[in-house]
């Protein structure tokens, strides 16, 4: 299955193939709340095999819990597309919002609720975390594994 998506300004665009049904978690950590400067983020975890794009990109790169972490942007707009880091080598996490299906996606899971909004309800049947699940459990539920 092939999604598309594009930045604001649309200088940026891109296709990714998710091994799988596409599958996006949310995370309401303070880090993405500040990121996405919204009540949580929206993403997908993908090999960066899946994904391809057309338009500049700038990079933004910092040191996350001692690991180097990087942050693609539109060149232009400076919107944030994904992130890689070396927690996870050969992976890229989307930001699920800026896919043109986004909408259509409902969360598989949801992380790092202890930072959650109050008024944001996570449906019972939704599988969460207080705060990062283990890699296991983390694969199981983004990854279908
Ligand atoms: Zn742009
Ligand atoms: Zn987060």
């Amino acid at each position: 299955m092939t999604l598309t998506g594009q930045c604001r300004c649309a200088a940026l665009r891109y296709t990714v193939e998710p091994a799988g049904k596409p599958r996006v978690y949310a995370c309401h950590c303070l880090n993405c709340q500040r990121w996405s400067g919204s009540a949580f983020g929206l993403h997908m975890l993908l090999s960066e095999t899946a994904m391809s794009i057309t338009g500049a990109l700038a990079e933004y790169r910092h040191e996350h819990a001692g690991l180097q972490s990087r942050q693609y942007l539109c060149a232009q707009c400076h919107t944030r597309i994904f992130n890689t880091t070396d927690a996870a080598p050969g992976m890229r996490v989307l930001r699920a919002g800026t896919l043109d299906e986004a909408a259509a996606l409902a969360p598989v899971a949801h992380i790092w609720t202890r930072r959650k909004h109050a008024w944001l309800e996570v449906p019972p049947d939704v599988p969460s975390w207080p705060e990062s699940p283990s890699p296991e459990a983390f694969a199981s539920a983004v990854m279908g594994r």
